[in-house]
């Protein structure tokens, strides 16, 4: 990256799009447009690109933050705002939606009805503007100003001067508008519709808007700053289909061949063009082409589209990447530790559970994957976990296709399970309908681990809960016994102590130095990991008959982490100055002891390995 004066960084996009910019700042051809008097005052050499993402990235080159009238730009949105207000039914019935292949300013309305062609020339935009204020009366501007302003995330004004020149000359858009009231498109008073129309044209725009404002529509309607619902989706899709078959008017239809983005331009030389579902981009310099085209913002738009391969029919193949990971409980297993032998056999009847992790969009591709990977391993399945925490979004076809999935797992006995479904999702409804009773779980550790247990225990699901009633394990039953015999032990019970501590202690602390290693006789304890003075991470947590604070043994160190006791807890422990007395007495049963904390320690390092496996994988 390169720096800014002020010792900065760059992003790499922003040099790219300095390069491209310098590039098209060579081309001089065109003539700003003079046919409104106020618009010749343009500087012609002002040159602006910006790119905003649907996340709210924002990239601007150049003159982006030049105000310059939004003109023919606002078409699209003030149809928007029609749609909103008079519904798409009866806008069809006075404005329709083909291409007219003519000029902005043509006089073209269908035979016989009188109706505009579409709403992206002149005629049509005029007929849009006369409902909005039709329906709006005298608050239709401030309502106006206010819609493109939640587009733009700020508050916008209009050029006062650009305004008047343009109501003061428009002669050819107030015989338009007459021609309109003619045929019953436009209601009276004519005038009104025609002010409104010429005031939308005289909003105030920097490149960074129109980026913005196209960001919006990429977004579905949502700005992505501010998060707040600028248009419905459906009318999201009315707004883009206008703007890819009608958008630069004559030039429409060479545009979707060499660019391929549904788009707008406008005579102050603006142009706006949006990515679906990725980005808007604005570029503004004022010398135009034969066809009232901003030249450098075609020739941008061209290079941008040509070089990142931005052309809407260059979809990428998202579907692939929804299924994040696909593990079995065999190798992927929740972080509760278990005794050896509960682990061991996890080891062998867990390839029958399935995990798979998804991720981003659900929509009908991604579904399509979902569902091909899904029965592609059903066949071997008692159980499937979909772990839906990293999904961001799921229309409601992919919630229908979803529940279709359940049913037909469940349907041919397989037990379904979800993590990290939150209840208002709408995909839980559907789940939740079709197949009660489907075990829901708010994390993929909370799913495996009671998956684990109905293993273990050969319970249902959600019946099987770990059994902490029946008394501390006694030393001979614990793991470290084995390969010890009675009189082994009976030593080694000697170099222990039983210890009590109640549910919510803290055993110890990360930092602490370390004093015991603990033996779990009873209860459940947790390892824990603070991220902020309230906030932690579960990293393990330790059955009774389990052992931890082993690293200690090892390299003497300090606790890594917190250990709280989650029941109440009773443990035998082993302090160090016992365990280096037991060697020096008994090196016999320190040698057993020490194998079994390697085994204990390869393990862990294994289950480790397994699960970086499973999440690169
Ligand atoms: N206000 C302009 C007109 O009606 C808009 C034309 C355009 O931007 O293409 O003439």
């Amino acid at each position: 990256m390169t720096q800014t004066p002020n010792g900065a960084s760059v992003a790499p996009l922003i040099e790219i799009l300095e390069v491209i910019w310098d590039r098209h700042r060579q081309d001089r051809s065109g003539e700003v447009a003079t046919y409104i008097p106020e618009l010749a005052k343009a500087n012609p050499e002002w040159f602006g690109i910006c790119i905003a993402t649907v996340d709210g990235a924002v990239y601007g080159v150049g003159d982006s933050d030049q105000a310059f009238t939004i003109q023919s730009i606002s078409k699209p949105f003030a149809y928007g705002m029609a749609l909103e207000h008079r519904g798409p039914k009866a806008m069809r019935a006075r404005v329709s939606v083909e291409p007219s292949g003519e000029a902005f300013n043509s006089i073209s309305l269908e035979q016989g009805t009188g109706r505009p062609l579409n709403p992206m020339i002149n005629a049509g935009a005029i007929a849009v503007s006369s409902m909005v204020r039709t329906s709006l009366g005298d608050s239709a501007f401030d309502k106006m100003l206010a819609w493109f302003g939640t587009f733009a995330g700020r508050t916008l004004s209009i050029d006062d001067a650009v305004y008047r020149s343009e109501s003061a000359t428009g002669h050819r858009n107030r015989a338009i508008a007459h021609l309109l009231r003619n045929f019953g498109v436009v209601a009276d008073p004519v005038e009104a519709g025609l002010d409104l129309y010429f005031r939308q044209c005289s909003i105030l725009v920097n490149c960074r808007d129109l980026a913005i404002l196209g960001a919006t529509l990429a977004n579905r309607g949502t700005n992505p700053s501010t998060g707040k619902r600028a248009l419905a989706p459906d009318h999201v899709d009315d707004v883009l289909s206008v703007m890819t078959t009608c958008g630069m008017y004559n030039y429409a239809g060479q545009w979707l061949h060499e660019v391929g983005l549904p788009a707008k331009s406008g005579v102050a030389g603006g142009i706006l063009a949006v990515l679906p579902g990725r980005m808007g981009i604005g570029v503004f310099s004022p010398r135009l082409d034969a066809q009232g085209n901003s030249v450098r913002g075609i020739g941008v738009c061209k290079e941008l589209s040509d070089r990142f391969r931005l052309h809407l029919f260059d979809a990428p193949r998202s579907g692939r990447a929804a299924v994040r990971s696909q593990s079995t409980l065999a190798r992927r297993q929740s972080t509760r530790v278990r005794p050896e032998s509960d682990a061991a056999r996890l080891r062998d009847i867990g390839a029958a559970s399935h995990i798979l992790e998804l991720q981003g969009d659900l929509g009908f591709a991604t579904m399509e994957v979902i569902q091909r990977r899904t029965c592609a391993c059903a066949s071997r399945a008692d159980a499937v976990v979909f772990d839906i925490s990293r999904v961001d979004s799921a229309d409601e076809t992919a919630a229908e296709f979803f529940g279709t999935l359940v049913s037909h797992l469940v349907g041919s006995g397989k037990r379904v399970v979800f993590a990290g479904l939150p209840p208002k999702n709408p995909l839980c409804r559907h789940i939740v309908s079709r197949c009660t009773p489907t075990a829901i779980y708010p994390s993929l550790d909370a799913a495996l681990e009671a998956c684990e247990e109905s293993l273990l225990s050969g319970l249902p699901i959600s019946a099987a809960t770990h059994d902490s009633s029946c008394g501390p394990i006694p030393l001979s039953r614990l793991d470290v016994a084995q390969g010890l015999d009675a009189a082994a032990l009976a030593k080694l019970q000697g170099y222990l102590r039983q210890e009590h501590f109640p549910a919510g202690q803290c055993l110890f602390k990360k930092g602490d130095g370390a004093q015991h290693i603990y033996f779990l006789t009873g209860g459940t304890v947790s390892v824990r990991l603070y991220t902020g003075p309230s906030t932690f991470q579960r990293l393990a947590t330790f059955l009774a008959g389990s052992v931890f604070g082993e690293m200690a043994v090892v390299d003497r160190g300090r606790r890594s982490s917190d250990i709280w006791a989650e029941t109440d807890v009773t443990c035998l422990t082993l302090s160090l100055d016992d365990y280096d007395r037991l060697g020096a007495e008994h090196p016999g049963i320190k040698f057993r002891l020490l194998e079994y904390l390697i085994r204990i320690l390869s393990s862990r390092l294994r289950k480790a390995n397994e699960q970086i496996a499973a999440l690169s994988g």
